[in-house]
């Protein structure tokens, strides 16, 4: 039997953590070799591509919060993913992108490359076209060292630019509370504060923490609470000085571990059950150091298909 053929594609994908960041020293092509853990946490965007007249060309539309920063046109990761898919297939890019955004722009939770891996996984799903994970995979990279895992979420290990993703064993589900804030961090900024407070320091090439992956892999929350570590805080907390309060409150409140997610200016706190996670949302709302707070939980599948139509 044909299948029929469909004319828009619902594509849900998570925001991550970072539960290691490791940076090492600046290279000569000015940017950074990283060791990563990530982890998908269930707070989603939902990208949908639709089939549009020929002759329409791309168009892009955004909903949600704080979403007034966010470019709608080429220079979107989102419409340079159709693009990449187009020009890759021999399409005609007559189509429409609608992101209806619920993970933090400039968060450090990677929500433009997330934007990215669905429209690749949506455009894959709306053509038919058949891809493999690793062609996938390939084409994000080309788009950012976050889109690869983006697409396969859960938890794993990033290596090399981040790009270079090896699934992560781990098992049970971590809860956390996010302290959000409407006013996001630059990456490259974050960087660069980074390369600023290491100035004539010797900086050891990373590795993975044996110490977080074995606390993954016995689903111990009290030994990952212990293990999370960020090169990049010390420097968000630089430019953003208020993050350090916001830290201060999860530890008087007794999270099992608090951390600034990638580059900021998201604090993801480990918390042990739901309850924990509702006591920790109420305290960080009513301290007024933070600009909203989330629960979420983790680890939760990368980009997927939720809709055909
Ligand atoms: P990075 O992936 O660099 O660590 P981040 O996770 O902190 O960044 P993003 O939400 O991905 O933050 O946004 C970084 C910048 O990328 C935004 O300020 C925005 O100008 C630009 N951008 C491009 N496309 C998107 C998109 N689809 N969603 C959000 N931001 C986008």
């Amino acid at each position: 039997m044909a299948h029929p053929v469909a004319n828009s594609v619902v594509v849900r994908v998570p925001g991550k953590i970072n539960l290691q960041l490791s940076v090492g020293p600046k290279e000569a092509d000015g940017f950074h070799g990283v060791v990563t853990v990530f982890q998908s946490i269930s707070l989603y965007d939902d990208v949908t591509v639709t089939k549009v007249e020929i002759g329409a060309g791309l168009s892009l539309n955004i909903s949600g919060d704080h979403v007034h920063s966010v470019p709608t046109d080429e220079t979107n990761l989102a419409w340079r993913a159709a693009i990449l898919m187009c020009q890759k297939h021999d399409l005609s890019a007559d189509l429409r992108i609608d992101i209806n955004k619920s993970i933090p722009v400039a968060g450090g939770m990677a929500g433009g490359s997330a934007d990215a891996a669905a429209t690749i996984l949506a455009i894959d799903a709306l053509f038919s076209l058949g891809q493999t994970r690793e062609e996938l995979h390939h084409v994000g990279a080309q788009l950012g060292s976050d889109v690869p895992f983006m697409l396969s979420g859960g938890t794993a290990v990033g290596r090399g630019r981040g790009d270079q993703v090896t699934a992560a064993l781990s098992r049970g589900t971590y809860h956390w509370v996010l302290a959000l804030s409407t006013l996001g961090l630059s990456t490259p900024a974050v960087y660069a504060e980074c390369d600023r407070l290491r100035e004539g320091m010797k900086v050891a090439t990373p590795q993975v923490s044996d110490h977080l992956l074995q606390a993954l892999l016995a689903a111990d929350p009290q030994a990952l609470g212990k293990s999370l570590v960020n090169d990049l805080q010390a420097a968000a907390c630089s430019l953003r000085p208020a993050l350090r309060l916001i830290l201060d409150v999860g530890s008087e409140y007794g999270a099992l571990g608090s951390i600034v997610s990638g580059s900021g200016p998201t604090v993801a706190f480990l918390v042990t059950d739901e309850d924990q996670a509702l006591d920790l949302a109420v305290a960080l709302t009513s301290s007024g150091v933070v600009g909203s707070v989330t629960r979420v939980s983790g680890p939760v599948p990368g980009a997927r298909v939720t809709e055909v139509h």
